[in-house]
């Protein structure tokens, strides 16, 4: 299956390097919503969808004041959107038949409006966190108006007898979809957040969606983040406890099978230029692991 490699708009968070972490970077930080768009057997299968077209016409009511205007301030384009993206690839809307996310947060299910004939697949724990908007905070991450006219759900249940990859448990056998695409959850950040695994030729892909925000989390010597960052991830997330837990299994597994696994978070600007990078290089050896040790990040 081809994967390709989409950053369905930017955000520009106050903070420049101390969100971002890129030395010498002058302006605004720039984070991604790395998407990926994989060619599967039966169709276009869509991993997170970023911001769409409603979002770029009727950002408000949309989305909430918190996040547009102070903490992730997208630069919202019509170029940038998943459907836009697609269409330049030579594909149309109806190709793409399954969108899998991460989690129903504001920044990864904006687009969902965008392609009417897709089913989408998510975690049960996530589908009930967004239509429950319990707390405040939720009530501006999870925004209904995105997907309120979304039909095709399709929900798994995040433990039972699912099976395991890498030590984690996993869902195998997604309605329709290859086996090679799996659903790994990842709560913490939601308490319905998962990954996306993927393999293709070469390996697994695991976009670990918001598990975690900044490469050098997942560094091997030891965990190094912006404090716009940490203190971003602190604010969103809905377990603590798990969030930790998980991002150090991942970077267990990061160290133990870095060769196999290919681990990636959806807002590191670095991560996608590298994967975008061997996408169109594709004989790049695994760029993830190289980087991680040659491109110290702000020590913080
Ligand atoms: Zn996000």
């Amino acid at each position: 299956m081809r994967i390709h490699h989409l950053n369905c708009t930017t955000l520009c968070p106050p903070g420049g390097r101390l969100a971002d972490g890129r030395k010498g970077f002058k302006g605004p930080a720039a984070l991604t919503c790395h998407c990926l768009l994989v060619e599967g057997p039966r169709g276009l299968i869509l991993v997170d969808t970023g911001f769409g077209l409603e979002d770029v016409k009727h950002p408000r009511p949309r989305l909430a004041p918190m996040f547009l205007d102070v903490l992730t301030r997208p630069r919202l384009n019509e170029g940038s959107t998943a459907i836009r993206q697609i269409e330049r690839m030579g594909f149309r809307a109806e190709d793409v038949r399954d969108i899998v996310l991460t989690h129903l947060d504001f920044d990864h299910a904006g687009g969902l409006d965008d392609f009417p004939h897709a089913r989408v697949h998510l975690l049960s724990d996530e589908y009930q966190s967004a239509f429950a908007q319990a707390t405040p905070l939720d009530r501006r991450r999870y925004r209904p108006l995105q997907w309120m006219n979304e039909t095709q759900w399709v929900t798994y249940p995040s433990g039972g007898d699912g099976g395991r990859w890498f030590g984690f448990e996993c869902v195998r056998d997604l309605t329709g979809l290859p086996p090679e695409i799996l659903l790994v959850p990842l709560p913490g950040h939601t308490l319905g957040h998962a990954g996306v695994a993927i393999q293709d030729g070469s390996g697994w892909l695991l976009h670990a969606g918001d598990a975690y925000f900044y490469h050098g989390e997942m560094a091997p010597d030891r965990y190094r983040c912006t404090p716009v960052l940490r203190a971003y991830q602190k604010l969103m997330q809905k377990d603590g406890y798990l969030r930790w837990h998980n991002m150090r299994r991942l970077r267990e597994l990061v160290q133990r099978h870095g060769r196999d696994v290919t681990v990636f978070c959806a807002h590191d600007s670095l991560e996608f230029e590298l994967l975008e990078e061997r996408e169109r290089s594709p004989d790049l050896d695994s760029p993830l692991r190289h980087f991680v040790d040659a491109q110290p990040p702000l020590h913080v």
